[in-house]
């Protein structure tokens, strides 16, 4: 007889690889991107039921969806994501690496401190990437958000714009209505469900700027020529201006993230 158990995971594990194949077939994700994305999607879908996965796959759609719109004026800035913008595994690990490792520790431990991180790295990353695909749309180039008198070229981290601010706003709104609306936090209400996902969004997208700026590698390409903050440029190893060897945007992106869960956790235990 099997377990009804081991029948309820490995249903969970086909919707996973169900929503990552048509991601891949919609060219949202590459091949590396889908091996990350299941392992991902599962680690949270066990830990935390489905209703931590639809806040996953809210999160995926809003950012490809943001990524897709007006690819082709970003891509013309220089300052799209690469390849149609399909995520790529690092990708993948940068946004959802913390909220899987969130995911595992409430499978393994419970409690509610873990929902509340998971919310919060999940709002972090979508704040931040719809306030990176926003801001490049704004009117006016980005400044640098620790020196706000310093222009830069859009795209540039540390970067930061209105419109940026208002995706971030707009990111985290929507990712906390969606974990409200699915009871996610059982017992809190909804206002404080996504007061938490909202504060810890804009902390996340907050700290990836300041790290952005101060931190985040910053290089030359030695083909081309171009500022790039790419570890590798025209097939070569750039050239580190300033910043950590090892800082790249996606490290970058996971620290964001782990900062957007922290300071949620904290709210929450100050709130309550
Ligand atoms: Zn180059």
């Amino acid at each position: 007889m099997l377990p009804i158990n081991l029948l309820l995971a490995l249903g969970e594990l086909a919707i996973v690889i169900v929503f990552a194949l048509v991601a891949i077939k919609a060219r949202a994700l590459d091949r590396g991107g889908f091996l990350a994305s299941v392992a991902v999607g599962y680690a949270i879908f066990l830990g935390g039921g489905w209703q931590w996965f639809v806040v996953i796959a809210s999160f995926f759609i809003i950012g490809v969806a943001f990524t897709w719109y007006k690819y082709e004026y970003k891509k013309k800035l220089g300052g799209a994501q690469e390849k149609g913008g399909a995520r790529n595994w690092p990708n993948i690990l940068a946004n959802g690496g913390a909220a899987a490792v969130f995911g595992l520790a409430e499978l393994l431990f419970g409690g509610a401190a873990f929902a509340v991180l998971y919310l919060g790295a999940m709002s972090a990353a979508a704040a931040d990437t719809v306030a990176t695909e926003l801001g490049l749309l704004n009117r006016t180039p980005p400044r640098l958000i620790t020196h706000p008198g310093t222009k830069v070229a859009p795209g540039t981290s540390g970067g930061v714009t209105r419109l940026g601010f208002a995706g971030s706003i707009l990111a985290s709104l929507a990712i906390g209505s969606v974990a409200a609306a699915l009871g996610m936090l059982g017992r809190f209400s909804p206002a404080f469900v996504v007061l938490v996902a909202v504060v810890g969004g804009l902390s996340g997208s907050t700290a990836d700027s300041l790290i952005g700026a101060t931190l985040q590698r910053k290089g030359v390409c030695v083909v081309c020529g171009s500022a790039t903050e790419n570890l590798v440029h025209c097939g070569r190893p750039t050239e580190r201006r300033s910043g950590f060897f090892f800082m790249d945007n996606n490290i970058v992106n996971l620290l964001a993230t782990v900062v957007g869960a922290g300071v949620s956790l904290a709210l929450a235990a100050v709130l309550l």
